[in-house]
Formats: structure tokens, C-alpha cells, sequence
């Protein structure tokens, strides 16, 4: 049983190991990984908590006030494409990317014979989030520009993967991805970049504008192109890697980057202008601008007219990376709250003695219990896939498959929409000064506000969700992993909250069919709905059976997160809940907020009912 943590014996949320801090994330990741991995990964998942808070985030807090500037043009008037980074953001990359949070989930890292499951990336991306996550958006499109590669690379472009998954900062480069051009963001297929084919240079020349790059300068982008005569829409792309170098000179690695005086000679460069940075809300330490592709020269990745199929695989992982960034946003935000509430006095109390405050982070914390658990699981259903398919074990890897192309968009467009709103309330818990720029609820919204816009609307993700159910036949995977879970579920103390959940499966199924087997118009009216509705489900029945495991060693807290869940998701509690007398957030504050152990008599005392 974990140890109550001593929040009120901090004073911000900095200067701390964010790994044992969050007994959260420390529970959800030892029960997704393999015993034998989770022990391999464990010291590392620990040194890294305690890297990112202390220097990682003081150099988050600098590159906030100073971020990336683009030197468009040089004194003579010749293209520069210069994006002028500080000091702190170098040291940054290389201390989070030689901790191994790609390499390790590619190579097998020393002392091991495989690499790590692909759920240990996504756990150091949560970490990376507490401090920086415009971070984590190069980091994100890294991992997911090294998975396209492995997947669908070839040996002309091998060595950009080799040195993607590099674990030594002086070889490794970055990736990104160019897809939204001014016309097309959600509609991709809208894209008008042509792609031709150079026989001399053995090239190809790509020719066009992206409207939102993301780490722009990146020295393996992944970029969508059409080639002249392919078909409209998004059948019609291919997929290149079009770098900031021109491939000509080979691979620009990050130790030949900083050798150069000053920046890259111009002679070097790829065919492309880097138009002009977006003067961004937040992720101030992603540079994200729009690029004029002028014949810049690409390599194929794939086959031809496969490009958007392709870039589907990245965007899973790009996805999920958004759901691990939203989470460890969210376990900041939370952090400082109950560190604040705990410390805070108004009225001759410290803030959390308040019925109301009690209920706020209590609240907070069961949100955040129910964004991790969601996020990671479809993180397992994804390692589970890429381990399966790189052993060609097509079976496990098509079943993971289906689990996972239902969870990820749905893990997405929860998960960006609750790290905002966690957000903007950490900011109300702070008070006055949550609203100003010195204290880093500022910036945890402003950084959170994104999440739910790119890699995807929620709307466009609820549209996914659908094509899902209909290419996949998703939904029957997630109505039996549901089972699987409920079954699962013994214990007398959480019988209750069992046929509560069983309840709201059967209605999910109705509505599931509802869906299937409605007008167009009518099934994308419901789309979000669904969506929120398979959600709460699923993360019920995931909490009651890790609240299951978690009463079988004795531990009640487990249970009461999961009792408020399925109490304030899942029932229609008359009179808005006013006449229930319920004060579970009062009671069991300490357990669910501060972790203080909670022993199973609890539920005998005050038990809980689910309806
Ligand atoms: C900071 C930032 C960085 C970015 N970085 C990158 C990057 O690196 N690479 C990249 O390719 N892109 C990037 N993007 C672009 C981002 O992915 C798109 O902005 C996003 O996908 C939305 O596309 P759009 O802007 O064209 O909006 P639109 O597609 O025009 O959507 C506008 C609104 O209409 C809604 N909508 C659209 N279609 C439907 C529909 N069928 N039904 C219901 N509602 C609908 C959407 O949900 C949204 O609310 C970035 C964006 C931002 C803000």
C-alpha cells in the first residue's frame, strides 16, 4: 500500500521526482507492463522523474520566456530557413533523448535482448509532460516518424531510421510531419503538394505549401504528396521524407548540426522556405510555422498511393502521445492543487479542510485516475500490436489491432478536453495568481489548449471512432474487453458498482447498434456522444477491476475512486445527487487525494453502493 504523499510539505510543484509524486502513473504502469520488463524499466522510469523535475523543467520554464525565432532571410538577402533555438532547449533534447525515450522502445537497451514495450515511451512522455509538454510534440513525432520507417522504410531510407532511434544525441535526429495545408487540416484529402519524380537526380521534387509544421526544421519530416495522375483524396498520397537538409549530403545529425558556425550553409539545404512561425497560445518550445515546398527533394517511404494509409500508423502513435501528454499535464496541474490547497489558508483553514475544495480535488484526482487508466490501457493494446507484429504473430497483432483503433481516438479527444479543463480549474484553485504569468498554471494551460485541436478535432475523432466500428468491427473487442473486466469483479464490496456498469454496457450495445444502423446524418449526430458514452464504460470496468486487484492486497482506495466514477458518470443521481447525503469526498479525502492508506473496512463502514 503506498504511503500517504506530504503535500503540504512542498511549496510549488517543482524541485520534485514526478515519478514518486504520482503513485497513479507508478500503479497503471507496473500493472500494464510485463513483470519482467516493468523491473527493467523501473529505475530508469525513476532516474528520469527526478531528471525532469529539476533540470528538464528549468529549462521549460526558461525556453517558455524564450523560445525558438526564425532567421528567414540573411543579410544578403539569401534564404537562411533559420530557427534559432536557446542554449537550455539543446541541453534539453539531449537529456531527454539519451535517457532512451525512443531508443529504448526500438533497440533493445543495454542489458536487455529486446527493447522495452512501446507503453514505456508513452509513460516517459507523460513524465516529459509535467515539465514541457511542447516537448513532447518533437519527441512524439520522432517515435512515430522511427515506427512509419520500421514499418514501411526501405534501405534508402534506413539510415534516417538509425538515426531516429539513436540513443547518442550527436547522431540522432528528429522527426515531423507536414500534412495540413491552408485548405486541408481535418480534410487531408483536400491536400494539393505534388510530388514528380527527377529520373537525373533520382529525387523526388515536392512542390507546395504546409500551413502548420511542427518542429519545421525537423531532420527527418514525413511529408504527403500527390503524384501527377493519382486520384483525388487521400487514395491519391504518397508519403516522403523530405529533410531539412537536402538528401544529397546525406543524414543531418544533431552533432553535425552543432558543428556548423552559426547555422547550416545554405548550399545545404532542402528546396524550402520557412515562411514565418505561428506567434502561438502556448507549446512555445515546438517551432510550428509554414513552409513553401519548392522542389524540395524527398525520398519515397512505401508505396505509392499508400501515403495516407501510412500516415494513419503515425498518427496512432501521435495520438496516444497526445493522450500521455494530456495526462501528465493533467497529474502537474493536480500536483500543484493539492500542494497549494494543503498549504494555502483562508477563513483560519488550509483550503483543503473545505467541503467544497474536497469535492474539487477529489474530483481532479478521480478525472485523472480515469484519463490515465483509459490512455494506458490503449497504450497496451498498442505495444501489444507493434510486439506481435514484430514478431509476426499476425493473429495477436490484428486482435490488439482492432482494441486499439477504437481506444486511441477515443483515449485523444477525452483526454485533450480534461487536461484543459483540469487545467483552467488548477488555475481558479491557485487563485489570483493561477491567472499570472510568474506561476506555471499559466502556462500548463495555455500548453493544454492545444491538445484537443491538432492530431485531431474531437469531432473528427468521433468520426473515427465510427469508421472504426465499421472497418474493424471495433466495437465488439470493446464490449468484450468490457465483460472481461466485469467478470472479473468478485469482491462483495464492489458487487453493486459491477451491475451498475453491467447496466450501462448493455445500453452502450443498444446504442452501439443504434448507431450502426442509422442514416449518415443521424449516426454522426451521435458520433461524440458514443464516443463519452464508451469511455465511461470502459474506464468503469477498468477501475473496478484494478480495484478488485487492489482490495485482494488489502488496499480500499482503488474501490472508492472507482465508486465515485461510476457515481458521477454513469448514474442519474435524482435531485442532482443534494438528497443522497453522500460525502465520500469529505471521508475519504486523505485516501483518494493524498494517497493515505485505506484499509477494506473502510467499505464496511461507509459502503458503496453505485446507484
Ligand atoms: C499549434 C499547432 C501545431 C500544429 N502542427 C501540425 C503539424 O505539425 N503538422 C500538421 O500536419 N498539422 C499541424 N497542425 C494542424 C492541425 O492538425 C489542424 O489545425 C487540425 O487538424 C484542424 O484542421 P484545420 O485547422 O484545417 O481545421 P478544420 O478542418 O477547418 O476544422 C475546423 C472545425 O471544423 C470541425 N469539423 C471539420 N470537419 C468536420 C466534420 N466533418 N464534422 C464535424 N465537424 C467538423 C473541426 O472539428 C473543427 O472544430 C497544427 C495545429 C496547431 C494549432
Amino acid at each position: 500500500m503506498d504511503e500517504p504523499i506530504p503535500f503540504d510539505s512542498y511549496e510549488e510543484g517543482r524541485y520534485l521526482n514526478y515519478w514518486r509524486v504520482d503513485p497513479t502513473i507508478r500503479r497503471i504502469l507496473e500493472r500494464n507492463y510485463d513483470p519482467e520488463d516493468f523491473a527493467d524499466a523501473v529505475d530508469h522510469l525513476d532516474t528520469f522523474g527526478e531528471l525532469v523535475g529539476h533540470v528538464v523543467a528549468d529549462h521549460a520554464e526558461y525556453i517558455d520566456e524564450n523560445g525558438p525565432t526564425l532567421e528567414t532571410y540573411d543579410r544578403h538577402g539569401a534564404v537562411k530557413n533559420h530557427v534559432r533555438y536557446q542554449a537550455e532547449q539543446f541541453e534539453n533534447e539531449r537529456l531527454v533523448y539519451e535517457a532512451g525515450i525512443i531508443a529504448d522502445v526500438f533497440e533493445a537497451p543495454p542489458g536487455r535482448a529486446e527493447p522495452l514495450p512501446m507503453t514505456h515511451y508513452f509513460g516517459m512522455l507523460y513524465l516529459l509532460s509535467y515539465a514541457d509538454p511542447g516537448f513532447a510534440c518533437p519527441v512524439a513525432m520522432t517515435a512515430g516518424a522511427a515506427y512509419v520507417l520500421e514499418r514501411f522504410g526501405d534501405e534508402r531510407v534506413e539510415p534516417y531510421y538509425r538515426s531516429l532511434v539513436s540513443r547518442e544525441y550527436e547522431q540522432l535526429i528528429e522527426g515531423a510531419m507536414f500534412l495540413t495545408e491552408e485548405q486541408g487540416g481535418s480534410d487531408v484529402g483536400a491536400t494539393e503538394t505534388t510530388a514528380t519524380f527527377d529520373e537525373t537526380s533520382g529525387y523526388w521534387a515536392l512542390d507546395g505549401e504546409k500551413w502548420f509544421c511542427s518542429n519545421i526544421d525537423a531532420e527527418g519530416t514525413l511529408a504527403l504528396g500527390r503524384i501527377p495522375g493519382a486520384p483525388e483524396g487521400t487514395d491519391g498520397l504518397s508519403m516522403f521524407i523530405v529533410p531539412h537538409q537536402d538528401p544529397e549530403h546525406g543524414v543531418l545529425t544533431k552533432g553535425e548540426r552543432h558543428s556548423f558556425d552559426g547555422y547550416v550553409p545554405l548550399e545545404r539545404l532542402n528546396d524550402q522556405r520557412y515562411r514565418r512561425l505561428k506567434d502561438k497560445l502556448g507549446t512555445i518550445s515546438v517551432p510550428t510555422g509554414e513552409v513553401e515546398l519548392t522542389g524540395a527533394r524527398g525520398l519515397l517511404v512505401g508505396e505509392q498511393e499508400r501515403g495516407f494509409k501510412q500516415m494513419a500508423v503515425m498518427l496512432n502513435v501521435e495520438r496516444l502521445s497526445n493522450a500521455a501528454a494530456a495526462t501528465g499535464i493533467m497529474g502537474r496541474a493536480l500536483l500543484e492543487s493539492r500542494i497549494h490547497a494543503a498549504n494555502r489558508e483562508a477563513f483560519g483553514h488550509s483550503l483543503d479542510e473545505f467541503p467544497l475544495m474536497r469535492e474539487d480535488l477529489v474530483d481532479m484526482t478521480v478525472d485523472h485516475e480515469a484519463a490515465t487508466i483509459f490512455t494506458f490501457d490503449a497504450a497496451r493494446a498498442f505495444s501489444e500490436h507493434v510486439t506481435a507484429h514484430r514478431s509476426a504473430d499476425d493473429t495477436s497483432a490484428e486482435e490488439a489491432y482492432r482494441l486499439m483503433r477504437a481506444l486511441v481516438p477515443i483515449a485523444k479527444l477525452k483526454t485533450g478536453r480534461m487536461a484543459v479543463d483540469t487545467t483552467s480549474y488548477a488555475m481558479e484553485i491557485q487563485g489570483g495568481n493561477g491567472y499570472v504569468r510568474d506561476f506555471v498554471t499559466h502556462r500548463l494551460l495555455r500548453d493544454a489548449q492545444v491538445l484537443p485541436i491538432w492530431e485531431g478535432t474531437e469531432n473528427i475523432l468521433s468520426l473515427d471512432v465510427l469508421r472504426a466500428f465499421a472497418t474493424e468491427a471495433s466495437h465488439e473487442v470493446v464490449l468484450d474487453t468490457i465483460d472481461d473486466h466485469v467478470v472479473s469483479v468478485s469482491h462483495p464490496a464492489l458487487t453493486e458498482l459491477a451491475e451498475t456498469v453491467q447496466r450501462a454496457r448493455d445500453e452502450l450495445e443498444v446504442a452501439i447498434e443504434t448507431v450502426a444502423t442509422s442514416e449518415t446524418d443521424y449516426a454522426e449526430l451521435s458520433a461524440k456522444r458514443l464516443a463519452h458514452f464508451i469511455f465511461d464504460v470502459y474506464t468503469a470496468a477498468l477501475l473496478l477491476a484494478d480495484a478488485e486487484t487492489s482490495l485482494a492486497a488489502g488496499d480500499a482506495r482503488l474501490a472508492l475512486v472507482a465508486s465515485r466514477f461510476v457515481t458521477t458518470q454513469l448514474v442519474d443521481e435524482p435531485a442532482r445527487g443534494i438528497t443522497s447525503d453522500d460525502r465520500l469526498p469529505i471521508e475519504h479525502f486523505d485516501t483518494i487525494v493524498h494517497f493515505a492508506p485505506a484499509d477494506v473496512d473502510v467499505l464496511t463502514e461507509t459502503p458503496i453502493t453505485g446507484d
